[in-house]
């Protein structure tokens, strides 16, 4: 039966002639999201006419299945969803947080982007249900001719600059660098550190060997002052995006609510992702699928987060860890299978959804010393606590990541199933009843130096949706 649902999306894909339903301009639908943990609400804000449409004109309709969120853009005369994506954002996490199941409304800024209409469309978004199936919850019909399109021109005061191209933003993934936190006279360094951290993350596969289907470009933007606000400690800064730590109470988060702004700027390159260099030396970064990912550039792991949080965006993938703390209640609702590729709650062991990547014989669940691993880091994670507390300076954090390293790897190497994909119990924040492919990787750790060969196998199907 699902071998049949995707023929038919994939035949439907190549039925949509790109020039007879789109102009090849690109619009932008803003709204607020705005709700609680048991209610939420769309409101409209405006439809944005940006530059030329930077996405693939073949594979119009995304067939991954990632994400909290899709929506759809229906042809109103004949009825043929004629665009479609996938996405995940900052009210996906915040409705799962104390402050919202307390009641406590929140309201946060998103935007949709999909290639400008010919013709009036309707555009409908969908939220995965805790049974993974999408149930609609707004929808909104457009005609692009209506005089309350926004077409004026985007500004044009940030000069925007090549990393490297490799061909037309149409066949290609074009990521756009932007930075927060970097004062005028720092503009070297934002090149310097774009540069790093760019060359950071082709490192690591499939990134690596797919280098030629992307282009990278940066936008210089400056802040008024350096480095970014820390609510936590009361350092409150002027940076142009907006970017702060603390998100959800969370020490390392970094985001910013600042969408409109970040659209903006980026708006006038060619972008299918976005990545966010903060300016500064405390640790931290955030990563939300098709929003942006952001990297404190200053701190020793800064190329590590740069990866990881990419992972998030770029490719939907979930946290493996389960160690940290976050301010999600209950990120992954009991009994409902994760849709991230890289985390499954394990409902069904003889269907795992990366089965096909398993070793005939591999024991599924598969047995790791937990308990071990556990122990070797229980003593750091009340010192992170500690030192969270008392603002301890960026040197001794990273002095504890390392001896986290030292300690937890041996622990990790000794199990006869390391290096092995299986059903490793423990992921996506809880110690139990979620499971990871290995058992180590760059979304469960800081200790290995490539993404898992599930977490790899998703990053491909997402760089082949834009580029094949
Ligand atoms: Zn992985």
């Amino acid at each position: 039966m699902r071998f049949l649902l995707t023929l038919i999306l994939i035949s439907s894909a190549w039925a949509i002639d790109f020039d007879s339903y789109f102009t090849g301009q690109t619009f932008r639908f803003d709204y607020c999201h705005n709700g609680t943990a048991d209610e939420e609400h769309i409101s409209f804000d405006q439809v944005r006419s940006e530059g030329s449409w930077p996405g693939s004109r073949t594979q119009l309709i995304d067939d991954t299945d990632l994400g909290k969120y899709y929506f759809e853009v229906i042809d109103l005369t004949s009825t043929e969803i004629i665009y479609s994506r996938g996405f995940c954002s900052i009210y996906g996490e915040w409705e799962t947080t104390g402050d919202a199941l307390a009641g406590n409304w929140g309201t946060f800024h998103e935007s949709l982007r999909f290639p400008e209409p010919r013709a009036e469309v309707i555009v409908r978004l969908y939220k995965r249900r805790d049974d993974g199936k999408f149930r609609e919850i707004y929808t909104c019909r457009i005609d692009p001719q209506a005089y309350t399109i926004n077409r004026s021109a985007l500004k044009t005061e940030h000069k925007i600059w090549n990393l490297f191209t490799n061909g037309d933003p149409k066949d290609k993934i074009d990521i756009v660098i932007l930075g927060d936190g970097y004062t005028r006279k720092e503009k070297r360094k934002f090149h310097a550190d774009t540069k790093r951290l760019a060359s950071a993350l082709f490192d690591v596969e499939p990134f690596h060997s797919r280098q030629s289907d992307f282009n990278v470009r940066a936008i210089d933007i400056f802040s008024p002052e350096s480095g970014i606000s820390n609510p936590r400690a009361k350092a409150w800064k002027q940076s142009a995006l907006g970017l702060k730590y603390n998100t959800f109470n969370s020490d390392r988060y970094v985001l910013t609510y600042d969408n409109k702004t970040v659209r903006e700027i980026a708006g006038r390159a060619p972008y299918d992702a976005l990545i966010i260099l903060v300016n500064s030396a405390k640790y931290g970064g955030g990563g939300i699928f098709n929003l942006y990912s952001t990297v404190a550039v200053d701190t020793e792991p800064a190329e590590y987060i740069m990866v990881h949080e990419f992972g998030h965006s770029f490719a939907g993938l979930g946290d493996e860890y389960y160690t940290s703390n976050v301010a999600y209640e209950e990120f992954t609702p009991s009994g409902s299978e994760p849709w991230e590729p890289n985390n499954t709650a394990l409902l069904n062991p003889e269907h795992l959804k990366w089965a096909e990547l398993v070793v005939e014989g591999t024991p599924i669940p598969t047995p790791w010393d937990q308990a071990a691993y556990d122990s070797a880091r229980v003593n750091y994670q009340n010192k992170r606590t500690q030192m969270i507390a008392s603002g301890s300076n960026a040197d001794s954090m990273n002095a504890l990541f390392d001896a986290v390293k030292r300690t937890t790897v041996p622990v990790l190497e000794a199990n006869q199933y390391y290096g092995i994909v299986g059903a490793f119990e423990g992921a996506g924040y809880q110690a139990q009843r979620l499971y990871r492919p290995e058992i180590d990787c760059i979304m469960f750790s800081r200790n290995p130096d490539h993404f898992c060969r599930v977490c790899q196998a998703a990053i491909t199907r997402v760089i082949d949706l834009y580029t094949k």
